[in-house]
């Protein structure tokens, strides 16, 4: 089977529910109870809908046709925004949030960004009652999105919570199918936890592919609690699209490894 197909996709989740896990948004994580979340198996499933809305559309499907729920971050560009699929994606029961990036297109103007990011955060929440959002990280931005809150707080609009900033990283496992595989973060710049990475690699918590992925989750080696980042647009069952995903994030991460290197 393809790595990074909808059919494999579709087997993650499944072998996910098998092993007891139960899969959220991010929103119900902040409201749980901490007995409660302590004693429960979960994932989070959040996803950043950076570009090729259709393909959320595909994936927030197949969730639902597991009782699953995930979230869905949104950007404000066009190659984001579908204001048809995230009604769709409401539909389907999942939550909405907003990825935001107001500093990187507000150029770093951190007043300007707060204005920007009330005025998006208001349009998102035409079509569902935002309350949760997470930075959308660009590594050729030379700005943090995060920076907008060393002086403005978000739970004064009533946000409960920021994936990066309000996760409990000294229990929750993290994932990310940043760079197109699962052990991109030696080649994010912005995508990964720091602090509790080399704790996780040192223990053997490392995956590159998909199935090397599941063969864990069915061994029972995946941590009781974990947050599953993945990138929609890489998720796809058409041969043309997949073809042309893999050369591109080939070529995203050799740029990405010189650049961290200057
Ligand atoms: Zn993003």
């Amino acid at each position: 089977m393809k790595d990074f197909s909808l059919d494999i996709y579709r087997k993650l989740l499944e072998a996910l529910q098998r092993q007891g896990y139960e899969l959220i948004g991010y929103a119900d994580y902040l409201k749980a109870k901490s007995q409660e979340r302590s004693a429960k198996r979960f994932v989070i499933l959040r996803h950043d809908v950076d570009a090729k809305p259709l393909n959320s559309l595909m994936t927030a499907q197949i969730e639902h046709s597991l009782g699953a729920k995930a979230t869905y971050y949104f950007r404000v560009g066009k190659e984001s925004n579908n204001p048809s699929v995230v009604k769709a994606i409401v539909q389907l029961g999942h939550e909405i949030g907003y990825h935001y990036e107001d500093m990187s297109l507000c150029g770093g103007d951190v007043n300007q960004a707060w204005s920007h990011f009330r005025t998006w955060l208001d349009y998102f929440r035409q079509y569902y009652a935002v309350e949760t959002i997470c930075m959308h990280g660009a590594p050729t931005s030379k700005w943090d999105n995060k920076d907008l809150w060393k002086q403005f707080d978000y739970k004064t609009l009533g946000i409960i919570g920021e994936p990066y900033l309000d996760t409990d990283f000294s229990d929750v496992f993290y994932l990310t199918d940043t760079g197109r595989c699962w052990d991109g973060y030696r080649v994010s710049v912005r995508d990964k936890i720091p602090q509790y990475q080399d704790e996780w690699t040192k223990t053997g918590l490392t995956w590159h592919t998909t199935k090397q992925l599941l063969d864990a989750i069915e061994q029972g080696r995946l941590p009781k609690h974990v947050m599953m980042t993945t990138h929609p647009q890489r998720w796809t069952n058409s041969k043309g699209a997949w073809i042309k995903e893999l050369v591109l994030q080939n070529m995203k991460n050799i740029v990405k490894k010189l650049w961290i290197r200057n």
